[in-house]
């Protein structure tokens, strides 16, 4: 499967009324598909594979591309995205946190973050609960972490076709996140199967990858 302008048109013309950012996921996909949209305008890109993504970044470097990082990702490896990363989305613990705190310290910079929100019931999705969710904001309210900006949160509901279960889900995640949200939080939910549902739900930030790109092999 093979880039699809058509949709990307389509998809930004209906998120730019709205006011929503378009990270387009270019996960397994050739440095010169991110090319293609980069010329149409596209500058927010997400990656899942720390190896892949500082790759890319080499390879587009003459590029003002915005890296996002939007997989799971292992403490022992943010020390190779943690100059250039432009926002984490996927930070699921306290102790990667403070890892990112730690790398961003020593390449002198913040880094922006979002937390991860667990709500799938499905055992291989990462995030946070409520009580983690909690601890990190005491952690920061102690000056703990001064080198990491937290700009919001981020979710990723069960991969099933029941949109009523993937609608409860992410009701269940505005819910939790509620008393941490401002009109400037960053609300980063919805992928290519349930986008529309999360927009409904009060998405500002969608992150798309196979209506864009093709199916992934
Ligand atoms: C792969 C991925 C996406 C994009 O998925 P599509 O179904 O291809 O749109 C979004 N978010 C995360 C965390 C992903 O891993």
């Amino acid at each position: 499967m093979s880039i699809s302008i058509e949709n990307y048109k389509k998809i930004k013309l209906e998120l730019e009324s709205k006011n929503i950012t378009l990270v387009a996921v270019s996960k397994l996909k050739p440095t010169s598909d991110i090319e293609t949209l980069y010329n149409l305008n596209q500058i927010d890109f997400g990656e899942n594979y720390v190896q892949e993504l500082v790759q890319k970044q080499i390879d587009l470097k003459h590029l003002n591309i915005n890296w996002h990082f939007i997989g799971h990702l292992q403490t022992n490896k943010v020390k190779y995205i943690a100059p250039f990363v432009y926002l984490i989305h996927s930070v699921d613990s306290l102790k990667l946190l403070q890892e990112i705190n730690k790398q961003a310290q020593k390449n002198k910079r913040t880094i922006n973050c979002l937390l991860q929100v667990y709500i799938a019931k499905e055992e291989t999705k990462f995030g946070l609960d409520e009580n983690e969710i909690n601890d990190i904001y005491k952690e920061i309210a102690d000056g703990k972490l001064n080198y990491i900006n937290i700009l919001g949160f981020m979710t990723m509901a069960s991969f099933v076709n029941d949109e009523k279960i993937v609608e409860k889900e992410f009701e269940y995640f505005m819910n939790i996140i509620k008393s941490y949200t401002n009109k400037n939080t960053i609300l980063s939910f919805g992928m290519s199967q349930d986008y529309k549902i999360a927009i409904k739900m009060g998405s500002n930030m969608v992150r798309i990858g196979s209506l864009l790109f093709g199916a992934r092999s």
